[in-house]
């Protein structure tokens, strides 16, 4: 495997590279659905040169948004990068674009649908590009945890709070419930807005991310937390640990930042002496405890733009992502935090043939794999989203 700068070291491949998402079909879910279309091969030498020239002819009528998840393959034709709520937010800023091409997955489409005009199309290359955490989380599921609730009779004192990598579906109930959306930046803020409404929070989709933030930020004790583990009858806890508990934590993770493990850390720490760990809080709680910083991409991205030169970094987030900072940063030490490589397999649907094959259509006068929220769900979840924006 190639060396990319001089202190960056390509993670050996696992048996398995991409995690094996998207197999078979599952049309309740964002994933498993084929991708139409008639693909240009990946072989196929003149890509980079397609790309370019079909969106050189769109001009301003196509707006490409590239998560920072994305192949670098896909990211060089992104207009503008982010996370998830960066781009949705970046697509509503862009009012005159007809057509907004999302390299990323499908809950972020569905926000940035949520959030632009009616007549503008927001376009996603690959329909099988879904995320396993957010399919952790079926609004049927959700809506039967709350019924539980209602018969306890602590309905009227939960706030659910979900993480933008939820579905439309997730937000639209959050919304119709007076909660709200957080992201991984703001969680803490969420939370604190929570707490002054109500006394417990059902915090959905992502365990860790509720978890690491009420432990590690707000004070709370692990036994104020309790899982929730929708294929349980009454979600596997007992009516008196749903009463004492101050977080109802669902049993959703993210198949990639789940990966890293306690001995991910040590063994790091052995191989490059005075490294720092830095995690995304989407990590396990015990991996984020033994990490030196914790925080969200954009965090992530900050702290090694203001990191001295000759400093140590082992990184446990997407490795897209960590290999450009690699690149970015030649004069620090960038590590991986794990020894293998484990990509998101669902970002990693978006490729180049499958955005030259989205850019080309639409310069056919064709609008292929177009992602829309019905009006209904969308104006529960803006209420959702738009209290996020309204946080103190
Ligand atoms: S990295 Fe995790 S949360 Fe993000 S899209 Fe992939 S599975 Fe979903």
């Amino acid at each position: 495997m190639n060396l990319v700068t001089a202190t960056w070291t390509e993670p050996g491949n696992t048996p398995v590279a991409l995690l094996l998402l998207g197999k078979g079909s599952d049309p309740a879910s964002e994933r498993g659905v084929d991708c139409p279309g008639d693909l240009p091969a990946p072989s196929d030498p003149d890509l980079v040169a397609r790309a370019t020239a079909a969106k050189a002819t769109l001009g301003d009528r196509v707006f490409v948004l590239g998560h920072h998840y994305q192949r670098d393959e896909v990211i060089r034709f992104a207009d503008v990068t982010g996370d998830s709520f960066r781009l949705a937010q970046q697509a509503a800023a862009r009012p005159d674009a007809e057509f907004i091409v999302f390299c990323g997955v499908h809950f972020m489409a569905e926000s940035a649908d949520i959030l632009t005009k009616p007549e503008q199309r927001v376009i996603l290359p690959d329909l099988a590009a879904g995320c396993s955490m957010a399919d952790m989380a079926v609004l049927g599921q959700v809506e039967t945890a709350w019924e539980h609730f209602q018969d306890l009779g602590i309905a009227g004192d939960v706030v659910p709070v979900t993480y933008m990598n939820s579905s439309a579906d997730i937000k639209g109930f959050v919304g119709r419930n007076s909660g709200v959306v957080c992201t991984s930046s703001n969680a803490k803020r969420a939370l604190d807005w929570s707490f002054e409404q109500g006394s417990k929070v059902f915090f959905l989709p992502d365990q860790h991310l509720g978890r690491n933030t009420a432990v590690l930020e707000m004070g709370f004790d692990l036994d104020d937390c309790v899982l929730y583990d929708p294929h349980k009858p009454q979600g596997g806890l007992t009516d008196e640990q749903l009463r004492n508990a101050k977080m109802i934590l669902w049993r959703g993770h993210c198949s990639v930042h789940g990966r890293f493990t306690i001995d991910s850390v040590r063994d790091v720490r052995e191989r490059v002496p005075g490294v720092n760990v830095l995690v995304h809080p989407e990590c396990r709680h015990e991996v984020v405890r033994a990490a030196d910083y914790v925080g969200s991409t954009e965090y992530i991205i900050k702290a090694l733009d203001a990191a001295p030169a000759g400093s140590s970094w082992a990184i446990g987030t997407e490795l897209n992502l960590v290999r450009r900072l690699a690149l970015a940063h030649p004069d620090k030490q960038v590590t991986f935090l794990d020894r293998t490589v484990c990509y998101c397999s669902t970002m990693n649907r978006i490729d180049l043939p499958h955005l030259v094959w989205t850019l080309e259509e639409l310069v056919a006068g064709r609008v292929p794999n177009v992602i829309t929220v019905d009006e209904e769900t969308a104006r529960a979840a803006r209420i959702a989203l738009d209290q996020m924006l309204a946080l103190p």
